[in-house]
């Protein structure tokens, strides 16, 4: 029996895996591990696959189209392509019912950060003033994920929000339409700041801008969003392969788990999944178990453990999301110019909007199109399809996408529970979710501020283009296992130990009490390494 043993493969339960087979232990980790295609012709760039490729169109949008999005949905502008259908691949036994909710799940090697756009940014003493520790008790393992996954940013005006940790790669060269927006801000430097509060700076990504533990750098080929060909933008599945080269891991992949078995003193003794390649139930005795499901897959089997051995239907209360918002615009400078496709494909810019209250600072991220996929924007130009096909084309070089991401906070009103079964396969997730009061007016004046400083750098929001997401779009879940000082039940303490079952721990976001507006990845990843150095 392995001294500890992990549910999960994402980017909370890789890290914390490596974090305690570099101190010795031995680690299981329980998967179910869809693992991505091969990477097609590596060395070409886009538009090379685009000559090169024997089927194009199949690669891109997928022998039944299915990565084409058709009018009717519900206005997203990135399109999920073919070679990332394996990250959102669910197996056919998870069942799932939600409210108000539209959540993602990843059953992928790697998890949802399989399909991620990089955005890695640590939170500040004000945004964890609700986490039982400082920015100083997180710096050492934000300090050590940037060593491990590379990230890079510049020392510019949003490292007032986003602490400038160490271990910082240079940032990338910026496309031509990101070039002309920084100048934009930096000649308007003052009045943003002055009258909107606002700042601009580089995206923090987890890219390499030079070579880095056996990695390549970045060299611009454009294929981001179908897989980075040469492991220049960070994916979990890299650290797995790491751990992989540890004796002392075992990795078991196609096990659906379903729930634990605890005994005197609520100590868990056993985890119980269900293998969906020999399709029966499989036993594995535990130390320590660790939870790393991600939020919503974690509580799953939290709560069904506890109902299987007590016959209670717990409540999960708490549970958060960024309210998203994106914000498509047009540089009138590059309105008939050409694009260059050799260029990085997702956000290089980041802004933030400084409130009077430092936890609801406005965090954005903004893509200008080169590479992405065009038909989402063009099948939402408010014109008949000759003529947006036809603008498409002009302003190509002249889009982009403003991401702009709110905080959350818990409210009891947001929650997951079960529809408990006696099979526990057949248990159903439960999700509800509200947004706070006074949502549509904050947001209505939020907008109209991006709108604002947008134009000020010379670009146009066009009408009936901005598309507020769903709650569960961004992905970022958390905080229905909060962490706690008071020892109560249905919480954790400071270092992630449930304070109801003494040899379980939660390491994703299960147990965030506050969710900033940044991309908590970078987050989840650290205090993954920070709870393995403190409890282990
Ligand atoms: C398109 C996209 C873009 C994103 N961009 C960013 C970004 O720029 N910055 C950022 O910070 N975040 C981003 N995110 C969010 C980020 O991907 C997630 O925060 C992160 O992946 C969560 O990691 P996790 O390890 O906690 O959980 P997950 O990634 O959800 O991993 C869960 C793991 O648990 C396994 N699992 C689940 N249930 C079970 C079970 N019952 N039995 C066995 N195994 C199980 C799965 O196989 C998987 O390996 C993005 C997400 C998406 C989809
Ligand atoms: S990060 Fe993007 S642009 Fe850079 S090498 Fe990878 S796929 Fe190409």
């Amino acid at each position: 029996m392995s001294e500890v043993t992990i549910v999960g493969s994402g980017a909370s339960a890789v890290h914390f895996a490596l974090s305690v087979l570099q101190m010795g232990y031995t680690v299981t980790m329980l998967d179910v591990g869809y693992s991505k295609p091969e990477t097609v012709n590596p060395k070409d760039t886009l538009n090379g696959l685009k000559e090169n490729l024997a089927d194009p169109v199949g690669y891109f949008l997928g022998k039944k189209y299915q990565a084409l999005i058709l009018p009717d949905a519900e206005k997203e502008y990135y399109g999920i392509p073919p070679s990332k259908d394996y990250v959102f691949k669910i197996p056919e036994n998870f069942r799932e019912q939600s409210s108000g909710f539209e959540p993602l799940f990843s059953f992928a090697r790697g998890g949802l950060a399989e399909a991620w756009t990089g955005g890695a940014y640590a939170y500040n003493d004000e945004e964890l003033a609700d986490f039982p520790f400082q920015y100083g008790d997180m710096e050492p393992f934000y300090n050590e994920i940037a060593k491990r996954i590379g990230i890079l940013g510049d020392n510019d005006d949003l490292a007032r929000f986003h602490p400038w940790h160490e271990h910082l790669l240079p940032p990338l060269e910026l496309d031509e339409h990101a070039a002309l927006l920084y100048a934009g801000y930096q000649g308007k430097r003052e009045l943003l700041q002055k009258k909107f509060s606002c700042y601009f700076g580089r995206s923090r990504l987890a890219v390499l801008s030079r070579d880095f533990a056996g990695r390549q750098a970045c060299d611009y080929s454009g294929r981001c969003m179908w897989g980075c060909p040469s492991d220049s933008l960070y994916v979990p599945s890299l650290t797995l392969e790491t751990c992989l080269t540890f004796p002392a891991f075992t990795y078991i992949s196609k096990m659906l788990v379903t729930h634990f078995i605890y005994g005197t003193a609520n100590r868990i003794e056993t985890v119980v999944a269900y293998d969906l390649e020999k399709k029966q139930t499989r036993e594995f005795p535990v130390r320590r178990l660790v939870l790393a499901a991600g939020t919503l897959g974690t509580a799953k089997i939290f709560l069904n453990s506890i109902h299987r051995q007590t016959g209670q239907i717990m409540t999960l209360p708490g549970l958060m999301d960024n309210r998203q918002i994106l914000i498509p615009f047009i540089n009138l400078q590059l309105v008939g110019k050409p694009f260059n496709p050799e260029t990085y494909q997702y956000h290089q810019l980041a802004m933030g909007i400084a409130a009077a209250d430092p936890r609801k600072f406005v965090h954005g991220q903004i893509t200008t199109l080169k590479t992405a996929l065009m038909h989402p924007i063009i099948k939402d130009i408010p014109l008949d399809l000759k003529t947006s096909i036809f603008l498409g084309r002009n302003l190509h070089a002249a889009l982009g996408v403003a991401n702009i991401n709110l905080h959350d906070d818990r409210r009891p009103g947001n929650y997951v529970t079960i529809a408990a079964d006696p099979d526990p396969l057949r248990a159903k997730l439960l999700i509800k979710y509200s947004p706070p009061a006074r949502e549509n007016k904050n947001l209505k004046n939020l907008i109209s501020q991006v709108k604002r400083i947008l134009l000020k750098l010379g670009v146009v929001v066009p009408p009936g283009m901005l598309h507020i997401r769903p709650m569960g779009a961004s992905v970022h879940y958390a905080g229905v296992i909060p962490m706690s000082t008071a020892s109560a039940p249905l919480t954790a303490s400071a270092d992630c130990r449930s304070h109801d079952f003494p040899n379980l721990h939660f390491v994703d976001g299960t147990s965030f009490p506050f969710l900033p507006a940044k991309n908590l990845t970078f987050t989840l990843m650290a205090n993954a390494a920070r709870v393995a150095k403190k409890e282990f």
